[in-house]
């Protein structure tokens, strides 16, 4: 699933390519799944003749800004913006002067809402969202504020209602870069430890971005390029091979469905 970088790399991508340009057409081809609070008329009405007048992003939701309407988009599992065709387009988005943007979704759980501008806030997904890396709200105290519960750490930082953005790679790289076990109840985190990750969030989520993203399922940046971050993981899909560190053997463990990779020395499970 893309995850914050990989959301921001696109970001940048289609920034690129579209700003400025007018919508001229636009096809809806799956609407039963995609199409969350409109119709495809609805979209047409409101959208076209106007130009992309910005792509902003809130955790893993793009936002297409033009000017009073905007444009949601969640990717989910499987979803890809594309500047060319593959094998599963379900909108399409023809700007002008010639220049068409494909959003192809295999599984079908992409998600597309169209929201007022001045009530974006409003939306009930973005409403909901945690607390957001690289926004000014993201505090120490604020991150600190969501380590009371008995949770185990790295379920907390998946849950987006709690913390916006980042997905099972990056949690797992983050609790390594911070020597914290994702089995940890949150609230048994040290001062320190919770500085640590507080710490360590932002700076692996910016070198993932830095990097292109993680390409390791379907994620391609919009011209068909890979992203690079797969290849600096220093636990995630790395079980059985030996810690960057300290040569531990990385394991690998199930929480919530979800594999976590770590290493069992740089970051025990016992306080
Ligand atoms: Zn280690």
């Amino acid at each position: 699933m893309p995850e914050l970088p990989e959301v921001e790399t696109i970001r940048r991508a289609l920034s690129a390519e579209f700003l400025g340009r007018e919508l001229r057409k636009l096809t809806v081809k799956e609407r039963v799944h995609l199409l969350k609070n409109c119709g495809a008329r609805r979209l047409r009405e409101r959208l076209l003749g106007r130009s992309l007048e910005t792509i902003g992003r809130r955790a893993k939701y793009l936002l297409f800004g033009f000017g009073s309407e905007t444009l949601v988009l969640h990717l989910r599992m499987s979803g890809r913006l594309l500047l060319a065709p593959a094998g599963h387009t379900r909108l399409v988005l023809e700007f002008a002067p010639a220049k068409k943007l494909y959003f192809d979704d295999t599984r079908r759980f992409g998600a597309l809402y169209l929201q007022p501008t001045a009530e974006l806030d409003r939306l009930v997904p973005l409403a909901r969202l945690g607390l957001e890396p690289f926004r000014p709200e993201y505090t120490l105290k604020g991150f600190k504020g969501l380590l009371g519960s008995g949770q185990e750490i790295k379920r907390l930082l998946l849950d987006q209602h709690k913390l916006a953005g980042l997905g099972n790679i990056y949690a797992c790289e983050v609790l390594y870069l911070a020597g914290i076990h994702p089995q940890r109840p949150a609230k048994s985190l040290a001062p320190a430890e919770a500085r640590r990750l507080y710490l360590a969030i932002p700076k692996v989520l910016q070198a993932a971005i830095n990097a292109g993203g993680s390409s390791i399922d379907s994620y391609r940046h919009p011209d068909g390029a890979l992203g690079g971050f797969q290849n600096e993981f220093k636990v995630y899909g790395q079980a059985g091979r030996p810690c960057m560190a300290c040569g531990t053997l990385i394991e690998r463990i199930v929480q919530g469905g979800r594999s976590s990779f770590y290493c069992p020395s740089c970051q025990p499970r016992g306080l």
